[in-house]
């Protein structure tokens, strides 16, 4: 948590005078969408306005949390964007930790005259003016709850704050299941209940919503799941025409890296798919135990995450990609 004498700070810098911004990470999942908008929530309650900016857009089934259609698509309304950036007095940065994460809107970021305070759980944070920056904490949805704890302000959470924050942390806990949700996770889900949380509505809105062209693309990747490294690595893929075939929709591809860690005896999985537009490979990787996904994106495929989830890119083929990664992967202890 900030130390007391920076959240004092943090609450001088929340008037409605001040320009408050809130950004976070590229291709925005449920915790990104949930804690901008739970902050968004949370801060309106206290009689303050903010704007949440995102990099590019973020997939339908999470476009039912309340305002989410407020969220400026720095895609779609770049000089919006930059504006907004721009002249802000405080941007908060969530669920990402390095200005690399923000796409266009990093350079932004990094020139903008602003304070900028961190709120994250993924490995090496950059610096910032505040940082709160815990690793062990499942979801960044989870730190804005401890935040608003923080500041005193638990009374304030509404329905609207408790349905955005619940999502985040039912996203990036996989369900409640994995390793870092904790006791303190799962009170702080009891107390969004309490506040107006419903969990089936928020899981089926977000989870029942396959299209029959999510599945058949699933059908396809589950169909030629690749198991290397004495049945210790799961890989699996799409091509970019393969996308295209099924009418690809942002999102679609969410979670079918987990299929590969779920047979039995895999501690890491890897899902490798072409980008529609542009010449890269994007990459997905999802592990058990000890073995660090974080630091193994880091080191080959420039990027990073978690211990047990991460991400990242490749500029060669898609198979040349799955080929390196073979390599790669032969090299580690497992
Ligand atoms: P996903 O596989 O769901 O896209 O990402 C898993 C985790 O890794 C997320 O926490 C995400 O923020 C992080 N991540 C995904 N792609 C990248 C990347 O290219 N660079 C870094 N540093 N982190 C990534
Ligand atoms: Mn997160």
């Amino acid at each position: 948590m900030f130390t007391p004498s920076e959240l004092l700070e943090i609450n001088t810098l929340l008037t409605p005078e001040n320009k408050i911004v809130i950004l976070t990470h590229y291709n925005p999942d449920g915790d990104a969408v949930g804690s901008s908008l739970g902050l968004r929530h949370y801060l309106k309650a206290k009689g303050i306005d903010a704007e949440i900016v995102v990099p590019n857009d973020f997939p339908k089934f999470l476009k039912w949390m309340p305002e989410s259609r407020k969220a400026i698509i720095g895609e779609y309304k770049r000089k919006v964007a930059f504006d907004i950036i721009n002249e802000a007095d405080v941007i908060f940065c969530l669920d990402f930790n390095s200005p690399s994460r923000i796409g266009i809107l990093g350079d932004w970021l990094i020139h903008a005259k602003a304070k900028k305070i961190l709120i994250d759980h993924h490995q090496q944070p950059e610096k910032f003016d505040f940082v709160y920056s815990d690793t062990v904490i499942p979801a960044t949805c989870q730190m804005i709850y401890h935040f608003i704890e923080a500041m005193g302000d638990e009374k304030l959470v509404n329905k609207d704050i408790a349905e955005c924050l619940y999502t985040g942390i039912m996203t990036d806990t996989g369900g409640f299941r994995f390793r870092s949700t904790s006791a303190a996770t799962h009170r702080i889900i009891a107390n969004l209940i309490e506040k107006g949380a419903d969990p089936s509505f928020i899981t089926s809105n977000t989870w029942d919503t396959n299209t029959v062209s999510r599945l058949h693309l699933l059908a396809l990747v589950l169909a030629r799941i690749e198991v290397v490294k004495d049945g210790k690595v799961a890989i699996l893929s799409l091509t970019r025409n393969e996308l295209k075939e099924y009418g690809f929709q942002k999102g679609d591809t969410e979670g079918f890296v987990n299929y590969g860690l779920s047979i039995m005896g895999v501690k890491m999985s890897a899902f490798f798919m072409e980008d529609l537009y542009e010449d890269f490979v994007k990459i997905s990787f999802r592990s058990k135990d000890d073995m660090d996904v974080n630091q193994f994106s880091r080191k080959y495929f420039n990027g990073g995450g978690h211990i047990n989830a991460a991400g990242g890119k490749s500029d060669e083929s898609l198979q040349n990609t799955i080929e390196t990664f073979k390599n790669r992967v032969e090299g580690e202890a497992l």
